[in-house]
């Protein structure tokens, strides 16, 4: 077992980043527009980053796979981004975020990263603010904020539920104005396949253009990987249809670490599974946990005649209500953090309290606030607050103001009012907090490549807490990224331009030609998305929100025998050289093949329960997870040897000298 170093700074937690950006290696602007940067990915992460190096100096190309930079995965975002303003009086801090943090990835993060994080999370929302990012105002005009999981101030800010496309837009005219200075060449509908390396270091990589099936070469002094997060290895998650982690695992194929694969996060307030027919799923923001109370009906028989469609939820009595969180959390309620919330939901729908045909759904219930709300707006209205019709309609408006597109969507999908009846709710799949592994610097273990937002293995730990993948995605892009890349291409400025008419690009060209005529060739008898729904079920089932050593062996073997059916009988109809998506799918598929056994792998060495990550075997008797600190205060990074299940385990120690570790408690 080998130990890794991430080059952490010496010296303070609070001066670390500013000493360190002092004594970065810079480069001139003159000689920045000697240098050349691939950025792959332009959501949040790559498009904050791509227009930023691009307004430094330096020469960018920027690739994405769908049709234009604003339609990544980022514009899905909900509820919002924190930054540690203390704009509502409530005792905010950079220390604050950076404790909460650190404690809601239950002690699985890097400190020195996390405080940088939380020290340039209050620069993110000046640039969004200069930038025009509407976010929400109160009735004074200033930036208003609300609350997300795990912290007991209000810290988020927000668009209504559009927080994501907001800051995509913003990111993405940036880009555009560099577009139009000729800063960034945007390559969009191209694909990355493969990393080229020269001497050892990142120098390029090989696309696919996904109209024209043309096979490209892009050389460059450094690769940037900001292709977001691979959730969709469990085919029914919330990410994009097209999210995927082709690049990240094309890039560990190549020498890059992959770390911590196992922690995932399971998003407690997703709308329930409907059926096998189903290729998506969808989240209800975080938000709604500010105002909508969880619960499920105390009485089984009452859970079942809900079930069946004998009881209304609106017919049973308060005290017929066994609102959970708020009863085993009593501190933080239903603001307790994502992995707290998902496991109670999972415990109550095991135990038979489930509210959905297929008992697998809690409610999240918004008729207090209603009530709550349509009282202090008559109250100030002058009106009469026990004019309940009058109090209900006065609610209803302002739950519509915070969360009308949220409560649409959700009428548009279940066909359900959920004014009128609680929203039904229960985990799927997120975020994944593993990643590429990267040191302070943001680098990855191939000199020259780097890589960031959900893409690299981040700085939450084991666990997200909500608003912090865009402060992240965007701190790396906008502030962190952008000066730290320059202390490695200050070597760079006598190497003149990289051509792509080397051997090792001919050498990376032919791999990818390879793959994709063998799966052209292969003529077998099912479909690629037959072998993802499987693989999905394999990773749900014994790679989910509760793993144990039996499942996870198996499911390790499972995908490993999966693997080669594919190979043998995969059919990708079409041909190489056109618009061919089920090929697209395929190339993406084989990775995710390839990721599964390790990140079961990963799930089986780490025995203890931290975060997203509950192993059955390590819990309280209360049934809370069971870190072991002792054992397990380190990053997993895995060496990639050829098989998945061969992978070769580094671990990166995890030192705490800022913060206590302590059991997490929401209590
Ligand atoms: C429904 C939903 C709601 C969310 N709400 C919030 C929220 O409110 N607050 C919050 O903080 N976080 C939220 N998140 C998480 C957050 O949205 C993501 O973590 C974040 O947007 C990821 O940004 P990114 O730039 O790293 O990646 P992405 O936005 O996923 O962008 C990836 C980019 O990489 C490109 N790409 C990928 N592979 C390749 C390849 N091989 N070749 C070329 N290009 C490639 C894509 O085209 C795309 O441009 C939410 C997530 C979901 C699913």
């Amino acid at each position: 077992m080998a130990t890794l170093d991430a080059k952490i700074p010496k010296g303070p937690i609070a001066e670390k980043w500013t000493n360190h950006k002092n004594n970065i290696n810079l480069v001139s602007p003159a000689n920045k527009r000697l240098i050349d940067v691939i950025v792959v990915g332009t959501g949040l992460a790559g498009g904050s980053a791509a227009a930023t190096l691009a307004e430094l100096g330096y020469n960018v190309k920027a690739f994405c796979f769908q049709d234009s930079a604003r339609r990544a995965h980022s514009i899905a975002a909900q509820g919002g981004i924190n930054a540690a303003k203390n704009y509502q009086g409530d005792g905010d801090s950079v220390h604050r975020l950076f404790y909460d943090t650190v404690k809601g990835g239950d002690y699985r993060s890097r400190e020195a990263n996390v405080h940088r994080l939380a020290e340039v999370s209050t620069n993110i929302i000046d640039q969004c603010v200069a930038q025009g990012v509407p976010f929400a105002r109160d009735y004074g005009g200033l930036l208003d904020n609300r609350s997300f999981g795990g912290v007991l101030v209000s810290r988020t800010f927000y668009a209504k539920g559009q927080t994501g496309q907001q800051l995509l837009l913003g990111a993405y005219s940036a880009m555009n104005r560099q577009i139009g200075r000729g800063k960034i060449k945007m390559y969009s509908r191209h694909e990355m396949l493969d990393l080229v390396k020269v001497d050892g270091k990142a120098r390029g990589i090989i696309t696919r253009n996904l109209v024209t099936g043309e096979i490209e070469r892009h050389a460059a002094h450094a690769v940037v990987i900001a292709s977001g997060g691979y959730g969709n290895l469990f085919y029914l998650s919330t990410n994009a249809m097209g999210s995927n982690v082709t690049a990240g695992w094309k890039i560990h194929k190549q020498g890059a670490h992959f770390a911590n694969p196992c922690f995932t996060q399971i998003h407690p307030t997703c709308i329930p599974v409907s059926g096998d027919h189903q290729s998506k799923l969808t989240l209800m923001s975080e938000s709604l946990r500010n105002d909508g109370r969880i619960w499920v009906p105390k009485k089984k028989e009452d859970a079942a005649a809900i079930r069946e469609g004998r009881l209304k939820p609106t017919d049973l009595s308060e005290e017929d209500r066994d609102y959970y969180l708020e009863r085993r959390y009593p501190a933080f309620g239903n603001l307790v953090p994502r992995d707290v919330a998902s496991r109670a939901a999972k415990e109550r729908c095991d135990e038979g309290y489930g509210v959905n045909k297929t008992g697998e759904a809690v409610f999240l219930d918004f008729a207090a606030a209603i009530e709550r709300y349509g009282k202090e707006k008559a109250h100030v209205k002058g009106l009469d607050e026990n004019d309940t019709a009058l109090v209900q309609k006065l609610g209803k408006e302002v739950v519509k103001a915070k969360y009308g597109n949220l409560f649409q969507m959700y009428e548009k999908i279940v066909d359900q009012n959920p004014y009128e009846t609680p929203m039904m709710i229960y985990p799927a799949v997120h975020y994944t907090m593993g990643g590429v592994w990267v040191d302070y610097n943001l680098m990855t273990s191939v000199p020259g490549c780097f890589a960031i937002g959900e893409a690299n293995f981040s700085d939450h730990g084991a666990n997200r807490l909500g608003a912090s993948a865009l402060m992240q995605g965007l701190a790396d892009g906008y502030f962190v990224l952008p000066y730290t890349i320059g202390d490695y291409l200050a070597d760079d400025i006598r190497t003149g331009s990289i051509s792509t008419a080397s051997p090792e690009f001919e050498e990376a060209e032919q791999r990818v030609r390879a793959q994709i005529d063998a799966f052209i060739n292969n003529k077998g008898t099912k479909t690629v998305d037959y072998f993802h729904r499987k693989l999905g079920k394999i990773i749900w089932n014994k790679c989910g929100m509760s793993r144990n050593e039996k499942g996870l062996k198996e499911a390790m073997a499972e995908v490993k025998a999966l693997r080669e059916e594919f190979y043998k009988d995969v059919f990708v109809p079409g041909t190489a050289d056109s618009f061919n998506e089920p090929l697209a799918k395929a190339l993406r598929v084989a990775d995710f093949l390839e990721l599964g056994e390790l990140f079961a792998k990963d799930a089986l060495v780490r025995t203890e329960s931290c975060g997203g990550h509950f192993r059955e075997e390590s819990q309280t008797p209360e049934g809370e997870a069971l870190r072991d600190d002792d054992n397990f205060t380190f990053v997993s990074a895995w060496e990639y040897k050829g098989e998945p299940g061969d992978a070769k385990l580094h671990k990166e120690a995890l030192n705490y000298e800022n913060i206590e570790l302590k059991t997490r408690s929401y209590k």
